[in-house]
């Protein structure tokens, strides 16, 4: 483009220059026409003038005629020099001029003629001779230089001609190369403004580019923040042993995970009546916590789905969310479940409308609590079933065992006493028979809740087997807890079972009590001697408390109860 600007500019400077250079040329052929036609009239004068003198000095004789005579032939003489050099290029004018020299010569030959005439014959002679000169019909100086002149007087108007055209190419040239200068010039600043423009927009595009790579930039770091959160969620709940863990690693993970939206996890509690909220977070989390409500209440748990649906902006809001200016799509509850069974809700409560990535996020948490709180569940409800007795609740004995050590680790480190209780209903088999084998379930139940109302939260009642039971009191001394056993021993014959529409016949119980570290620092030797102790309660008449103390002396050689039932 700017190569072919340059190129143009180049021949429009160029034809400029040459029909410039033409009209010049024209011009001084125009001027040298002039000079040719001036010598040429010069001529003309000089020889009218010499013509004058000849014939005035035929007529007078007057010696200045004569000399002036001279004197306008030599200049006439010059004049045709000048003239010849002038036409040189011109071979029709040299040609002239050679008819003028000759037309001069003969008529300077008629002129001396009638000047020698009056020299040697007088005037009269020579007054013939200049009438003969004025009567001859033609002037051949005069008639060549006449031709001479109508020759380039016409000469002349063509040359004014081709300069006049001349002057208007120059004219035309100028202003088309003014005008494509200008066009040029114009085009010029159109390619360098539309180049600009283009530069804007590349950078534009670049500026925006780079925007939209450093928000995808933040984005993905962002998702990647957000997985590993969630990754790190699943992986703590994961290992969590019960509720109480789970909702302590909830509480810590799930606000940064969902920091915009105000949020409560909300539970069924057992008898799966009530919903209530276990942690909250955000700005109108305490107000979301508030509610307590039944399953009914929340679309999401009555349909067991999210609710509101993804774009359902006209859904209605859920009972236990309705808060002054919340609408459907504000709000979002998620049912967390597992296994086809609700557990609870995750509720979230936003200021602007809930967004479908945001709703993404929130239903892949709720997936993750929902298999979490389902797996500690089922844990929980497997440990039950493997530490406790079925019939009376207690501990079993599987858990009795296991446990006992443990205590004792601890009784040891804070030198405190530990003691072993052993229970075992009195004719237990005689009562089954005479009132039923449900009666006796019904017996070993109330047993087992009289039980555990008897004892505080650190000590462990369990079902040892069969009608017997143990009783392990943490930080009991011996005499504290035969005083127990005697008040157990009490409240059992006291005991109003009822059965059917009646109540059951009274029951006794007969106990026998060991202590750490006095009759064993084992937990065998521990149940050894507390079931020594039973052993002799019954033998003492039974419905009784028997000491590990009084045994040894007594009853040196007794069975385990282990090894018994
Ligand atoms: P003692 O006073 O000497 O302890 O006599 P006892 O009849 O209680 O003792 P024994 O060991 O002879 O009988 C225990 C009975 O307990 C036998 C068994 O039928 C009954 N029994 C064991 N487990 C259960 C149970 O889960 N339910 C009921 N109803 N009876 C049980
Ligand atoms: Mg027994
Ligand atoms: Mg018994």
């Amino acid at each position: 483009m700017a190569a072919s600007a340059v190129i143009l500019i180049v021949l429009l400077a160029a034809a400029v220059f040459s029909t410039a250079r033409r009209y010049r040329l024209d011009q001084q052929w125009t001027l040298h026409t002039y000079q040719v036609r001036e010598q040429i009239l010069l001529l003309i004068n000089n020889a009218r003038d010499a013509e004058m003198q000849a014939r005035s000095y035929g007529l007078t004789g007057r010696d200045a005629a004569f000399q002036q005579y001279w004197h306008a032939i030599s200049a006439l003489e010059r004049d045709t020099d000048d003239i010849a050099e002038l036409v040189a290029d011109d071979p029709v004018e040299t040609a002239a001029v050679k008819q003028l020299r000759d037309a001069i010569a003969a008529r300077r030959n008629q002129l001396e003629q009638i000047i020698n005439a009056y020299r040697s014959s007088g005037p009269a002679a020579a007054q013939a001779d200049v009438i003969a000169l004025l009567t001859r019909p033609t002037n051949p100086v005069r008639d060549v230089a006449s031709g001479m002149l109508d020759r380039e007087a016409a000469l002349l108007k063509s040359r004014e001609a081709d300069s006049a055209r001349n002057s208007r190419n120059v004219a035309i040239a100028a202003a088309v190369a003014l005008g494509g200068s200008l066009a040029l010039l114009i085009a010029a600043l159109a390619s360098v403004g539309l180049e600009q423009r283009r530069r804007l927009r590349s950078e534009r595009n670049l500026e925006d580019s780079a925007r939209r790579l450093e928000q995808a930039l933040h984005d993905a770091s962002h998702a990647g923040e957000t997985l590993r959160r969630l990754a790190r969620l699943t992986e703590l709940l994961q290992n969590c042993r019960d509720l109480g863990e789970a909702i302590n690693v909830i509480e810590r993970a799930l606000p940064p995970l969902l920091p915009e939206p105000s949020g409560c996890l909300a539970l069924i509690n057992a008898s799966r009546n009530i919903v209530e909220s276990r942690m909250h977070w955000g700005e109108r989390g305490p107000e979301l916590a508030e509610a307590v409500y039944t399953p009914d209440d929340c679309w999401a748990l009555r349909r067991s789905q999210p609710h509101p649906g993804a774009g359902d902006a006209t859904a209605p809001v859920c009972a236990h969310l309705v808060q002054s200016g919340v609408t459907a799509s504000h709000t979002l509850c998620l049912p967390l479940s597992s296994q086809g069974q609700a557990l609870g809700v995750l509720s979230l409560c936003s200021l602007s409308p809930i967004l479908s990535d945001m709703r993404q996020l929130a239903a892949t948490v709720a997936d993750q609590l929902g298999l979490a709180l389902g797996n500690l569940q089922l844990q929980a409800s497997l440990r039950t079933q493997s530490i406790r007795d079925p019939l009376t609740s207690l501990f079993n004995r599987r858990y009795l065992e296991a446990s006992i050590p443990r205590e004792l680790v601890r009784a040891e480190r804070r030198q405190g006493g530990l003691s072993v209780l052993m229970f075992d209903l009195d004719h237990f088999k005689r009562y089954n028979d005479t009132q039923g084998h449900d009666a006796g379930d019904a017996l070993l139940g109330a047993f087992g809740a009289l039980l555990a109302r008897s004892c505080r939260r650190e000590d462990m009642p369990c079902r040892f087997g069969g009608e017997e039971f143990t009783m392990v009191l943490t930080d009991a001394d011996h005499a504290n807890a035969l005083a127990h056993a005697e008040t157990i021993r009490a409240a059992t014959s006291a005991l109003v079972v009822p059965y059917r529409s009646g109540t059951l016949p009274p029951a006794s119980v007969s106990i026998g009590v060991a202590t750490y570290p006095e009759h064993g620092d084992s937990p065998e030797a521990l149940l050894r001697m507390a079931d020594q102790a039973l052993y002799r309660a019954k033998q003492l008449g039974r419905n009784r408390v028997a000491s590990a103390g009084d045994v040894a002396q007594h009853m040196p050689d007794v069975k385990p109860a282990a090894s018994r039932t």
